[in-house]
């Protein structure tokens, strides 16, 4: 489990990353999910001990019952941390199965047949095995970011961090990476930051939603639908009659739709208009979450 205290970060420009986030994370697959600029990635950098923040705590509980202080253990930590981040660089010229083998000497597996086995089992967990033997230079976004998982899976972490992995996947790709992930041990914290709502419904039992630095809502997602139904209402529209929509009702979202734009409006009465009640899903909570409203779900703040 990692408890996070009111931990705040304002850059030297004068941006306020994060304001008083407070997050009690289990184990198994946990989604922060927050549109860009939210302060995914700087709460992520923290976790990972590769920035300090103005203030705060964080805690980590290991399976044998000790506790890491993450801010000041940051050695120990990092023993047991693998960190994905959003966008990081590989050798082009260096094959896959020679810089795992590197990276594993790194995270101090010295033993030359431990090793071979771990780089072996990391290969063929991330489906790059039949790729061992070729350039990474030459490796799709999605074998990259599963090379990536590997990297981070060495040692095996009881954090794993992965900060926005989706992002610039194709559909396939993007697929098979979740798989991966939703494989991973459920003994293990594993933090996956995302702006993709549909990677948060697939894959976490539990999630917060943080914008502008702040976390709006921590929920189960599924319990969190639950609490909005009945209160979402859908209306194709026209463009042009949009502003005068949003005067007389609470647009949560509008996208289009094979040319028309459907709108969802957040209401506890029926609001009339040809507005019809849809069964609200995730994307609903997130965007109703943003717009100030939770529904009937009391967000359950674990201490
Ligand atoms: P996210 O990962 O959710 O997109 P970030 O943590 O990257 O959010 O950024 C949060 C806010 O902090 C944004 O307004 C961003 O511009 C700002 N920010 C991020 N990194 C820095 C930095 N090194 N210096 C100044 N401002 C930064």
């Amino acid at each position: 489990m990692l408890k996070i205290n009111n931990i705040s970060k304002i850059y030297p420009n004068g941006v306020q990353a994060l304001k008083d986030v407070t997050l009690t994370i289990p184990s198994g697959m946990y989604g922060l999910l927050g549109p860009n600029g939210a302060g995914k990635s700087t709460l992520m950098r923290i976790l990972a001990t590769l920035q300090e923040p103005d203030h705060g705590s964080i805690h980590l509980g290991t399976s044998t019952g000790s506790v890491l202080d993450v801010l000041n253990q940051k050695e120990e930590v990092r023993q047991t941390l693998g960190y994905l981040p959003q966008e990081f660089g590989l050798y082009p010229n260096a094959k896959a199965e020679d810089l795992l083998d590197y990276f594993a000497v790194l995270k101090g597996i010295t033993n030359r047949t431990s090793r071979k086995e771990v780089v072996e089992s990391l290969l063929k967990q991330t489906n790059l095995w039949e790729k061992r033997r070729q350039k990474l230079g030459g490796f799709s976004g999605g074998m990259k970011q599963r090379f990536g998982v590997a990297v981070a899976l060495l040692g095996n972490p009881k954090l794993l961090i992965v900060d926005e992995p989706t992002a610039g996947l194709d559909p396939a790709e993007r697929v098979r990476f979740l798989n991966l992930l939703s494989e991973l041990g459920e003994n293990s914290v594993v933090i996956l930051s995302t702006h993709i709502v549909e990677d948060v419904s697939e894959l976490c039992t539990r999630m917060a939603i943080i914008s502008k630095g702040q976390i709006l809502q921590e929920a189960e997602p599924l319990k969190a639908v639950e609490g909005l139904q009945g209160l979402i209402w859908r209306r194709i529209v026209e463009k042009s009659e949009l502003p005068a929509l949003e005067q007389e009702y609470k647009i949560i979202s509008y996208k289009l739709l094979s040319g028309r734009t459907v709108v969802h409006i957040y209401s506890e009465e029926h609001p009339g208009k040809g507005f019809e009640l849809v069964a609200a899903d995730l994307e609903d909570v997130y965007f109703s979450t943003m717009a100030g409203h939770t529904g009937n779900y009391k967000a359950e703040t674990a201490i």
